[in-house]
């Protein structure tokens, strides 16, 4: 006799619940590397800036090839995207620029909901050498804080925050204490994706809030610091 004998029906199976929850995989500054980055499953792709050089609308649209791409092969479900301090041309060209990221949710001080989660996405900084979307610390960055709704689940700022992920090569450091604050005291996301200081990458802990530093590239723009896969 071949097997065993048993009562259970195969086809009876009591099927597992489905997870309601939702997996992010984060990115940032890409740097125009998006070719050499292995993206792993989930659902939502979150791309927290820079994700050029210097603002170059072709390879924006090649950018948003890559993200149609992605979904076509059912990597990702969504991509949620905001532009950095080198994307020059979300500034100069706003309208140009928005128009060929047709794939993504692309977030200028704005929210959205997304599979159920509420996203806002901003691309200011602090001032740093008169690139885009820069702003003074203090009242001048404060005022686009202020746009951050109350019940945001998960923040994406291109910079992050003062304490977390922003650590410098030489110890200081860089990141928006405004920014801290309404993390910290007012907003309490869930999870909090930044970049732009490329040295902060990894995953932080501000109170109840995990932020992640997703910089792809690493200070000598080299695109080797893996994805980061949170679910929430
Ligand atoms: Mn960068
Ligand atoms: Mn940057």
């Amino acid at each position: 006799m071949v097997g065993w004998k048993t009562d259970i029906d195969p086809n009876n199976f009591p099927k597992p619940a489905l997870d309601p929850r939702v997996s992010l995989v984060m990115v940032s500054d890409l740097h125009e590397q998006w070719e050499s980055v292995q993206i792993p499953r989930g659902d939502v792709l979150v791309v927290a800036g820079d994700i050029t050089y210097k603002g170059s609308l072709t390879k924006v649209s090649q950018f948003n090839d890559w993200l149609a791409r992605l979904k076509d092969e059912g990597v990702i479900k969504h991509a949620v995207v905001i532009a950095g301090n080198h994307d020059l041309t979300a500034q100069t060209e706003s309208k140009y620029f928005r128009k060929r990221l047709k794939e993504a949710v692309y977030l200028n001080n704005q929210e959205e909901i997304v599979m159920g989660l509420k996203f806002f996405g901003s691309p200011w900084t602090p001032w740093f050498y008169d690139w885009a979307f820069n702003a003074r610390r203090g009242k001048n960055i404060n005022e686009h804080w202020e746009l951050i709704p109350d019940d945001t689940d998960v923040l994406v700022t291109h910079g992050p925050p003062y304490g977390a992920g922003d650590l410098l090569v030489d110890g200081r450091r860089a990141g928006c204490v405004d920014l801290r604050n309404h993390v910290l005291h007012r907003v309490k996301p869930k999870v909090h994706v930044c970049g732009h200081l490329h040295h902060g990458y990894g995953i932080h802990m501000l109170g109840t809030t995990v932020v992640v530093n997703a910089s792809t590239c690493t200070e000598q723009y080299e695109p080797t610091n893996l994805p980061i896969a949170l679910t929430v």
